[in-house]
């Protein structure tokens, strides 16, 4: 029989309330967890677009969609849009789900490069559900299929992260998860073996553990403050270091994606919820001082402002290691890339299944340990490395920009570019987080194009190419057509409510 062990997590932001949730829904009755949160210090305030990947957390905890969405004045997010990141007036959608299908082994975007030559051609994302339904302003779940040649939507959601904290704050303690709240002032580590022992808040209450979550945010309480496990930076790679975040009203049309906008020196942020959009300007301090930033940011808004803009700073990079002695650090703690494909909170879910996944029975095993890490890293390293492309692969004039194209990348980016360049060919190793179809939006919407395709893309005649092709492209138009506004689905299936229930 495993013996009762202990797991105490540190912070109440979105990272220690999903891991608090998860380990609450999967851990019986020999485990007693514990949250600490200080309301003093707060949150971070901010995370809120995400991947369809929490479509999975959310059937793994059994939460309704429409309740979360109704009591996180949520919204659904087909892709991300991005405005001036080729040359300052190109546009394009990272749109989630398929594009095209294949035909026989070889994948659809062969078959589309070859008909970039013909008369007719299309933009890569007239093949893409996701895309043509995001522009279109429609939206529509589980839809039947039938035989339709695309398929159906993928989707994932924009949220209020203060109302999912507290959301799944009530599915936590609901499943006995204990609150503590106050101020850690100290951290006192285990004289023989350095690993951590107990908290000290500043009521002088103690709280102890035999296995710690740092959730604490960029401070990263256990983690570094208190295991100095090192942090490698990425600003060489990823050069934005600061973010402005601010509410305003919504605008007319509730659309269902996020947009991107390129900036001087850096990206706006726009996020549509239900009653209010988020906005923010992450900037690159080398490049812009921050009333600079703000000024641009407050003149790029939809609606009037609702919030005092909020300044936030940051590293690019991870922690040397996740997981450090007793401790595993999930969410900001971790480590923070930046959030240009809304990946955080994504880590933070992968980091608490693999810590189930790695759970300790008794002692901690090294061989767990390493594994853990050695899994973490690689998911970070894949996602650093589609992040990177973004900034490289930009034909914009500004001095920040032509620095981000000239910069050297890491060797599994270039290696991947190459790839790509002679035949368009993308490959997706292990289990990294971003499939190719996703790589393949961002390279085709950011200019880059390969001098080939595939050889057995030309099999087909020019008129069978053609007829797939238009096949596909009046496929996508005729089902959009066929779907609810995305405002008035909202509207009929999770209008936001102002208090709620978890599920
Ligand atoms: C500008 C920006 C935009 C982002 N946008 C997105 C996005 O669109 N999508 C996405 O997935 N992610 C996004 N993220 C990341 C996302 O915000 C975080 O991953 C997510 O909010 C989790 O944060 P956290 O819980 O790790 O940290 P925090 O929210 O900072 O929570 C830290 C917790 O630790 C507690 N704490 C700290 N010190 C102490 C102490 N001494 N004693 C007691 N308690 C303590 C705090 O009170 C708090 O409860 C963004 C981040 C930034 C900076």
């Amino acid at each position: 029989m495993t013996p009762s062990q202990n797991i105490t997590i540190v912070g109440g932001g979105t990272a220690g309330w999903v891991t608090a949730a998860v380990l609450s829904r999967y851990l019986g009755r020999n485990w007693h967890i514990t949250l600490v949160e200080s309301d003093d210090i707060g949150t971070v305030g901010v995370g809120e677009a995400t991947i369809p990947q929490l479509q999975i957390l959310h059937r793994a905890l059994g939460i309704d969609e429409d309740a979360f969405l109704s009591f996180c004045n949520g919204t659904y997010k087909l892709g991300i849009e991005f405005v001036g990141w080729g040359t300052q007036d190109s546009r394009y959608i990272h749109a989630f789900g398929e594009i095209g299908r294949p035909l026989g082994l070889v994948p659809f975007h062969h078959y589309w490069l070859r008909g970039q030559a013909m008369p007719e051609a299309r933009p890569l994302d007239a093949y893409s559900l996701n895309a043509v339904a995001a522009y279109a302003g429609k939206f529509q779940r589980g839809m039947p299929q039938g035989n339709a040649p695309l398929g159906g939507l993928g989707h994932a959601f924009h949220f209020d992260a203060g109302r999912y904290a507290q959301f799944l704050r009530q599915y936590a303690e609901g499943r006995g998860v204990q609150r503590v709240e106050g101020r850690i002032v100290d951290v006192a580590l285990h004289a023989e073996n350095g690993a951590v022992e107990r908290l000290t808040l500043a009521s002088g209450e103690t709280v102890g553990g035999d296995l710690f979550v740092d959730c604490s945010g960029f401070v990263g309480l256990l983690i570094e403050g208190a295991l100095g496990t090192g942090y490698e930076d990425w600003r060489h790679w990823l050069p934005c270091d600061r973010a402005i975040a601010v509410q305003c009203a919504s605008a007319p049309t509730l659309t269902p994606y996020t947009r991107s906008t390129a900036r001087v020196a850096g990206w706006q942020w726009r996020i549509p919820l239900q009653s209010r959009i988020g906005n923010g300007h992450v900037y690159c301090s080398d490049f812009m001082d921050d009333t600079v930033a703000a000024d641009i940011l407050l003149a790029n808004l939809d609606g009037a402002v609702l919030t005092d803009p909020r300044h936030l700073r940051f590293t690019t990079g991870r922690r040397r290691k996740f997981w450090n002695r007793n401790v595993v650090a999930l969410g900001l703690a971790a480590g923070f890339m930046e959030p240009l494909e809304s990946t955080s909170i994504h880590l933070v879910q992968a980091g608490v299944e693999r810590l189930l996944k790695f759970l300790p029975k008794g002692d901690i095993r090294s061989a767990d340990v390493d594994a853990f890490n050695a899994l973490t890293a690689f998911e970070y390293e894949g996602i650093r490395d589609f992040l990177i492309l973004h900034y490289k692969a930009n034909r914009r004039s500004e001095p920040f920009w032509r620095a981000c194209a000239d910069m050297a990348v890491p060797d599994s980016l270039a290696a991947k570019l190459s790839l790509f360049e002679a035949n368009g060919r993308i490959t997706r190793f292990n289990e990294e987080l971003f499939a190719e179809v996703g790589w393949l939006q961002v390279l085709i919407g950011q200019g880059v194009r390969p001098a080939g395709y595939h050889p057995l893309a030309d099999q087909p005649t020019d008129a069978e190419c053609r007829e797939f092709l238009d096949l596909l492209a009046n496929a996508a138009q005729r089902q959009v057509a066929g779907m609810p506004d995305h405002a008035a689905f909202i509207a009929s299936h999770c209008r936001a409510s102002v208090g709620g229930a978890a599920g």
